[in-house]
């Protein structure tokens, strides 16, 4: 097959485009023009805090069934999935659950997750989430490799059956939401989950 290439001439600069200045001039105008009307776009964080679109990759959450316990089941579909090999984790078996297994670690090392969200689509029982959170500033290394205990939100309810994947969803208040109100609901938070 033929590859077809477009050719794009470079374009050539008139008198006044080469002297730079009225170029110069023209960009601080545009400045002058911001600064009269005054409409700043910064935020000054962290009083005030940006508004976040509902679907937000933010930290990682581990959510409850409706007896409040982890939903995981340890199948380490999500470490496979993760490109960065961000996802460690360790089963142990949890007849005490009705499940077969759960997890006894479960760590994402956040130096090297890039927030993809492939590991939340590869979860078959709805068992992790992307929150809002976003600060994740830490003093030492250690400090970026969270636990399940700081993952496992108990407030954070599943509704979908753990053996019937329900990706459609959005968070919000600690609940799956699934009707279209609901959803407009999620649109009008603001600020980091909690
Ligand atoms: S968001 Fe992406 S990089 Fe981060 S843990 Fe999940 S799959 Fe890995
Ligand atoms: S979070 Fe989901 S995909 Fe990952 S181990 Fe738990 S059940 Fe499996």
């Amino acid at each position: 097959m033929a590859i077809k290439v477009k050719v794009i001439q470079t374009p050539k600069l008139g008198l006044l485009q080469r002297l730079y200045i009225p170029e110069i001039i023209r960009g601080l105008k545009t400045t002058l023009m911001h600064i009269l009307r005054f409409n700043p776009v910064t935020v000054q964080y962290p009083e005030e805090v940006k508004e976040l679109p509902p679907r937000y990759r933010g930290l990682h959450i581990l959510p409850a069934d409706d007896k409040g316990e982890i939903r995981c089941v340890a199948c380490k579909l999500c470490e496979v999935a993760c490109p960065t090999q961000a996802i460690s984790i360790v089963a142990e078996p949890a007849d005490d659950y009705g499940i077969e297994r759960r997890p006894k670690v479960y760590n994402i090392d956040f130096m090297r997750c890039v927030f993809c969200g492939f590991c939340v689509e590869a979860c078959p029982c709805d068992a992790l989430r992307m929150g809002m959170k976003y600060e994740l500033a830490s003093y030492n290394r250690a400090g970026l490799i969270h636990t399940k205990e700081v993952f496992f939100d108990p407030n954070v309810k599943s509704r979908a059956p753990r053996d019937n994947a329900n990706f459609l969803y959005e968070m919000g208040e600690g609940e799956i939401l699934d009707e279209p109100e609901e959803v407009e609901k999620v649109k009008g938070l603001s600020g980091t989950y909690s």
